[in-house]
């Protein structure tokens, strides 16, 4: 297998950044681009290349690509938020699949080999059966969902007609931090329930609301499927290195661990890491959530070099938790 130079869009980011490690563990020659707009920088590691712009400007894609002779990308830059995504919708377009379509276009000038792109579950929409396989059906129903969705597509069309092959990775619940601290999620308003949760457990929130008590779970609250980022992450470089054995194949695969957690599950894990019990406030459902979304992974497991190590949700939980006293330590010191 050969290791070509590697680009990561999106390396600053919460799932950019857990990759980039991963492949720098692997032994791969990494390079970042990311505009900051929701990342940091403090979490790529040192040593790593870092353009510091956006994947739609076309002059500095191509310079990278051809100046450090890229010849895998893997593409996290993109916008994430559900409920945003209603209210712009235009800019979900711009932002995951208009700029998507120039990065596609500056791998094919420069003859990058591999595209592995950052997919979701929310391609699914609200699903008629769990867990859920790849080969149902996609009818997303946000235009976060179909903005990647359309991507997909995208890419899916041009590696039949140009010598590239992807992989389309459509993650279910990320969460968690890097075992050994070096990077987590610094979530500038984050909506994510277990991120939300440990800043409540350190602090800085005074509570939790539970957004929904009456779905049709066996305790009232919704379902999914957790994934602990730093497996994830171990997942791209299986993937990568699958891609680069296999080019004239593609991969499009969901990335879960096939178990379901309830909203309470997740915070009496929470609870059980804590001294004091975070505070729940029971208020209605959030619009747009499914009740359930949980990933069927067997084609992850059949096909990929890939077990998870990390899995558990006291495991996810843990790390989270620490990463978010090491952010609070932080802003304690200013
Ligand atoms: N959730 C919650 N309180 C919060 C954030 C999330 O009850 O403060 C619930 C949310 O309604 C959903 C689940 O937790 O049922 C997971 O939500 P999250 O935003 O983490 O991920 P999503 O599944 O929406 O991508």
């Amino acid at each position: 297998m050969s290791k070509v130079p590697v680009l990561v869009t999106g390396g600053a980011g919460y799932i950019g950044s857990h990759a980039v490690l991963a492949l720098k563990d692997a032994g791969w020659h990494v390079a970042v681009i990311d505009d900051l707009s929701t990342g940091t920088r403090e979490v790529v590691p040192e040593g790593v290349p870092f353009y510091h712009g956006s994947i739609a400007e076309r002059v500095l894609v191509d310079s990278i690509i051809d100046e450090l002779k890229i010849g895998a990308i893997m593409h996290f830059a993109g916008s994430i938020v559900v409920p945003e995504s209603v209210e712009k919708p235009l800019d979900y377009y711009s932002n995951n699949t208009v700029a998507s379509h120039g990065l596609v276009e500056a791998a094919v000038d420069g003859g990058v080999k591999h595209i592995l792109f950052s997919s979701t579950a929310a391609v699914y929409g609200a699903p008629e059966r769990v867990p859920i396989e790849e080969e149902d059906a996609k009818l997303p129903i946000n235009p976060y969902g179909a903005s990647k969705l359309m991507t997909e597509r995208m890419l899916s069309d041009a590696s039949v007609a140009h010598p590239f092959n992807y992989g389309a990775l459509r993650y279910f619940n990320v969460a968690g931090a890097d075992p050994k601290g070096r990077s987590g999620q610094i979530g500038k308003g984050s909506t994510h329930l277990i991120k939300i949760a440990a800043e409540a457990a350190v602090g800085k929130r005074p509570h939790v609301s539970v957004y929904g008590t009456d779905y049709p779970t066996p305790d009232g609250t919704c379902i999914r499927d957790y994934i602990h980022v730093s497996d994830l992450a171990a997942a791209h470089v299986a993937a990568l290195e699958w891609l680069t054995g296999h080019p004239d194949d593609n991969l499009v695969m969901n990335c879960g661990y096939g178990k379901g957690l309830s909203v309470l599950e997740v915070l009496d894990a929470v609870d059980r890491h804590t001294n004091m019990p975070v505070k729940r406030v029971m208020e209605g459902r959030r619009s747009g959530d499914p009740p359930e979304l949980v990933a069927a992974n067997a084609k992850l497991l059949e096909t990929l070099d890939w077990r998870p190590e990390y899995a558990g949700i006291d495991r996810i939980v843990g790390d989270a938790l620490e990463w978010e006293r090491k952010l609070a330590e932080r802003n304690a010191r200013g």
